[in-house]
């Protein structure tokens, strides 16, 4: 391994990946190839970050957006921030600055009536997070490192209650976290020296693996760190302490056979690990029995999912930010006779998919028998969120509620299977039990990317291109209720034999 050289300037991105973890700094700049490749989730954050950065912008009067390569960019900054200040520019957008080796670009730099400046923080999140207070920090140190007099640092986070964007002032919260930075401040210098210690060494940090790689983000060098970690592992172990999990991996243990009997676990874990190490399934027949005569008998049975979409800036009139909005359901309809239909709807145009949706799953759906989801909560959010928003639906839509039936209790509580590796998610369960229908040779292969997806047929004007993402998304959708379908046959299988 390379040791790093401090020849380029430490950015905000690699300040706060050496506070989430030191390992992480190291490899960011010393071994970037061993980050995986950004996942469309990471890459929409980003991009969704950016429109709020546009749209918090619109609340400010009199500012300048500086923009352009980073060299214009800088010299920009400064030229506005020193001169520009006294010809009226009240506020710069996007100003970049360099000092002690650390850039920084301020989303919004603003004059104060004293003559200082505030330094404005503008996230897509709708609650403040300690990270947001490092970031701040590191900004205010660079400032005022310049000569500048930092007399405010505040925060603007989406507010999750604005019901219609376009009333400016209602999009965001604003909040004056100075306090907060100044206490922070005293630890920065710290910090920083600590980095370039760091940062000088030829080797990455040993940082132990944890529950830290998946938090607050899940780590870009996971793949990395954990390649060694079977994929069922002491780290699926329900609710084990981290000193517990140190103490196997100090030992070596990764494998849960490898536990020995008389490592201190509690009672669940240790059925955890039984259920996970059992050569064949555990099935507690009765409850089995008992779960699936809660089903309606005699009645058609709708097995049904949904696919929503949100985001901070609701794309329709109506929604609040990040409030789930409904695109597409698949239904197989399972009649008594054994016979079975399809049912589905996938809006494809630009418009609110609510009320279309809505209509077209009541005449779907009927008014008799069990509505089969999995993760109900899911499912029985979501109707929710319409009966409020179409109140003149609501009793029916109530109607469908009372009528869910969630076939996961199934996996959480009465069917267990070494093969579901700890999961009771459907992809986990799906392989397991009917492998022929897994979602490995679909082009969507999970329900973060259908929304992406969804976004990317609405924003295409392509016919051909258009018609392959609604084929992709049907699919998906589709197999996921099929899939359901398959499951209950073989639960039924099971009881008959
Ligand atoms: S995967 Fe974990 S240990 Fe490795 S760099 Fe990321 S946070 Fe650090």
């Amino acid at each position: 391994m390379e040791s790093a050289t401090m020849s380029f300037p430490i950015s905000k991105t690699y300040f706060l990946a050496g506070l989430h973890c030191p390992k992480r700094l190291w490899l960011s700049i010393c071994r970037p190839e061993d980050a995986s490749p950004m996942s469309l989730a990471a890459e929409q954050r980003i991009k969704q970050g950016k429109a709020i950065g546009v749209a918090a912008r619109e609340s400010f009067k009199n500012g300048i957006l500086v923009d352009g390569n980073l060299k214009h960019c800088l010299e920009k900054s400064w030229e506005l921030t020193v001169v520009g200040a006294g010809q009226g520019v009240e506020c710069l957008f996007e100003p970049a600055f360099l000092y002690d080796d650390i850039l920084v670009r301020c989303d919004v730099l603003r004059r104060l009536p004293s003559g200082n400046w505030e330094i404005i923080e503008v996230k897509s999140a709708t609650k403040l997070k300690d990270e947001h207070i490092a970031d701040l920090t590191l900004q205010h140190y660079v400032l005022e490192g310049l000569g500048l007099t930092v007399e405010k640092t505040s925060l603007m986070v989406v507010n999750p209650m604005a019901r219609n964007w376009s009333v400016v002032q209602d999009r965001f919260c604003y909040q004056d976290v100075t306090a907060a930075v100044v206490r922070w401040r005293g630890q920065l210098p710290q910090k920083l020296a600590e980095f370039r210690t760091l940062l000088t060494e030829p080797t990455a940090p040993q940082v132990p693996i944890g529950s830290h790689c998946d938090r607050p983000y899940r780590c870009p060098f996971k793949d990395h760190c954990w390649q060694n970690v079977p994929p069922i592992s002491i780290f699926d172990i329900p609710l084990l302490k981290q000193d517990k999990l140190q103490n196997l991996m100090n030992s070596n243990i990764w494998n849960l056979e490898d536990i020995p009997a008389e490592f201190p676990l509690t009672q669940k874990q240790r059925t955890f690990i039984d259920r996970m190490t059992a050569a064949k399934p555990q099935i507690d027949q009765d409850l089995l029995r008992q779960l699936l005569g809660q089903i309606q008998p005699n009645q058609p049975l709708y097995f049904f999912d949904v696919e929503t979409h949100s985001s901070a800036i609701p794309r329709f009139a109506g929604l609040h930010p990040y409030e789930r909005c409904i695109f597409q359901y698949s239904c197989h309809r399972l009649n008594p006779d054994g016979s079975l239909e399809h049912f589905e709807y996938l809006h494809t145009e630009d418009s609110d998919p609510r009320l279309p949706l809505l209509i077209s799953l009541i005449h779907h759906i009927g008014d008799r028998g069990s509505v089969v989801v999995y993760n109900q909560s899911f499912e029985k959010g979501v109707l929710q969120q319409l009966a409020a928003a179409y109140p003149n639906y609501g009793a029916k839509i109530n109607q469908i509620i009372d009528r869910l039936w969630d076939l996961q209790v199934i996996f959480k509580r009465a069917y267990f299977h070494p093969g579901f590796r700890g999961s009771y998610s459907l992809k986990k369960v799906l392989p397991v039990m009917a492998p022929q229908f897994c979602h490995d040779d679909l082009v969507i292969k999970s329900g973060n990317e259908a929304p992406l997806v969804w976004e990317a047929l609405l924003e295409c004007s392509a016919p051909d291109k258009r018609a392959e993402m609604a084929q992709q998304l049907r699919e998906y959708c589709g197999l996921d209720t099929l899939g359901m379908v398959k499951i209950y046959e073989v639960l039924q299988q099971e009881l008959k034999d």
